[in-house]
């Protein structure tokens, strides 16, 4: 007889989600791990120092102001620029932005040069980027059912199924639970583990369903153990009851998804590892894959199991980007699928690459009109000393007397950022002179501002002393 009751919600395809390590560029956002957001009050006026942040008070509260154009999804097709000298802070500030849209977006950097590479098309690397900075929250519904067995049925498929010699399709299984009855819908693969465990009506049962298809299933007698129900991850109920996992999230970007479900379906053992070794490193992404895993992800979407959280794509010195990219950016921003972007650049007006056309920043007018310019301004000696502090403290750095000004003395005459790096080599020296590495001073400093350049006077040395160098 046919059990009744609705059958369970449809299962969704499978997607490989366990186990990918989030692509994150993690090593280039280290240098900003101090910046926690853009520091604003509830009115949206910069705080002085808030948030990591110091200084920079008029492009914070423009980019708070188009923080809250996202979130009243205003800014759809639209991108931000950052427009200002090197080292004026347009990566903390990005990354801010990013913060202040939550706490898992995805923040994706990438610099305008790293789209031309021999092996990749440009309009690759930009797609790549794009799916990196579009996160995938996906909920995993994982629940148990414990009851008794009051009905089994196999329901029959219109062909034989080949390896189960029988002409099963489903199996049907209705249990009582501490909450009245359920009745679940499996797969013939699970029909096998029935078999086996010897189910027939009466006995006590668990049915582990994940997203609503059926897991694992198994003889409370047997089973009890493995499925261990007194785990911190179920919520704990009375016996006999569905023991309902906790939310269990888990946040990838559209990349992972594509990394993951692309790595060649070896054994897993060591010799496919060591048959890989005379391939090409690469794993091939292509569109194919792509647009199937757009198409699971939909799936989950309609469910409800997955949602989506759009990132930040950064993009700086964007105008080394040439005018085909130009035109990949300009449809890429129109896609529903888009992630918020966040370009930046130092140029005045120059040519757009790959064109004859001058035109500000080094972008067409096209792209340009559709941007939310916010200007950035050099910073003030006080200011860079404060930035150098936050960094220090940070890296667990101290200044012992007069270090701190000595620092930003260096950071004045040379850039922020060549100071906020002789800051690690300055702890370094400090250590190996028998003192305390987290206890950096005016000596230290000044070896380590000896022994480094900073790329202005790097280039100083190249040019007086240009025959000695090939060029
Ligand atoms: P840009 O992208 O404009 O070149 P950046 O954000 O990369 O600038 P760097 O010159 O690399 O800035 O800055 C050196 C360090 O100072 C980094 O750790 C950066 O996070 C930090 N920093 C820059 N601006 C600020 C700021 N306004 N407040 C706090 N920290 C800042």
């Amino acid at each position: 007889p046919a059990a009744a009751g609705a059958p369970p919600p449809p299962a969704v395809a499978p997607v490989k989600t366990g186990a990918v390590a989030s692509t994150t560029k993690n090593v280039r956002v280290a240098a900003h791990s101090h910046v926690k957001g853009l520091g604003l009050n509830a009115q949206g006026i910069a705080i002085p120092s808030a948030g990591g942040l110091v200084g920079q008070e008029q492009a914070r509260e423009a980019a708070g102001i188009a923080v809250d154009l996202i979130r009243t999804k205003k800014m759809a097709g639209r991108a931000i620029l950052l427009a200002g000298a090197a080292g004026s802070g347009k990566t903390a500030l990005a990354l801010a932005l990013a913060h202040e849209l939550g706490t898992k977006i995805p923040f994706c950097p990438l610099i305008g040069a790293e789209v031309y590479s021999s092996e990749v098309k440009k309009t690759e690397v930009l797609t790549e980027a794009f799916r990196r900075a579009i996160g995938v929250r996906i909920k995993e519904v994982k629940e148990v059912y414990e009851g008794e067995v009051v009905d089994m049925a196999a329901e029959e498929a219109p062909e034989p199924l080949a390896g189960f010699g029988k002409t099963v399709a489903h199996v049907v299984v209705t249990l009582r639970t501490a909450r009245g009855s359920k009745t679940l819908k499996m797969d013939a693969s699970i029909y096998e583990a029935l078999a086996k465990e010897r189910v027939s009506t009466g006995d006590v049962v668990y049915i582990e369903a994940n997203s609503g298809a059926v897991k694992r299933v198994g003889r409370s007698d047997t089973f009890a153990t493995e499925f261990d129900l007194e785990a911190e991850e179920y919520v704990p109920v009375p016996k006999g009851d569905v023991h309902k996992r906790k939310d269990v999230v888990q946040d990838v970007t559209l990349h992972d998804l594509d990394a993951a479900n692309a790595r060649p379906v070896g054994g897993g053992d060591v010799m496919s590892l060591l048959h890989q070794l005379g391939k090409p490193r690469k794993t091939e992404i292509t569109e194919k894959l792509r647009a199937e895993i757009n198409k699971v992800v939909e799936g989950h979407l309609a469910s409800g199991v997955a949602e989506v959280v759009p990132g930040v794509l950064f993009i700086d010195e964007v105008h080394l980007l040439d005018a085909e990219c130009f035109s990949f950016l300009n449809r890429a921003l129109e896609s529903n699928l888009a992630p918020i972007v966040v370009l930046a650049t130092n140029r005045g007006l120059t040519t757009v690459r790959g064109t004859e056309e001058r035109s500000p920043h080094g972008m067409p007018v096209d792209l340009l009109d559709r941007c939310l310019i916010i200007r950035t301004r050099p910073y003030t000696v006080a200011e860079v000393a404060e930035i150098l502090a936050l960094r220090a403290a940070t890296e667990g750095i101290r200044f012992a007397d007069g270090a701190q000004s000595a620092l930003a003395e260096v950071g004045a005459r040379t850039s922020l950022r060549y100071a906020a790096q002789l800051l690690s080599p300055s702890s370094v020296l400090a250590g190996v002179k028998g003192g305390d590495a987290a206890v950096v001073g005016v000596d230290d400093i000044q070896e380590a501002d000896s022994l480094f350049m900073d790329a202005k006077a790097s280039a100083r040395v190249l040019l007086t002393n240009s025959e000695k160098y090939i060029s």
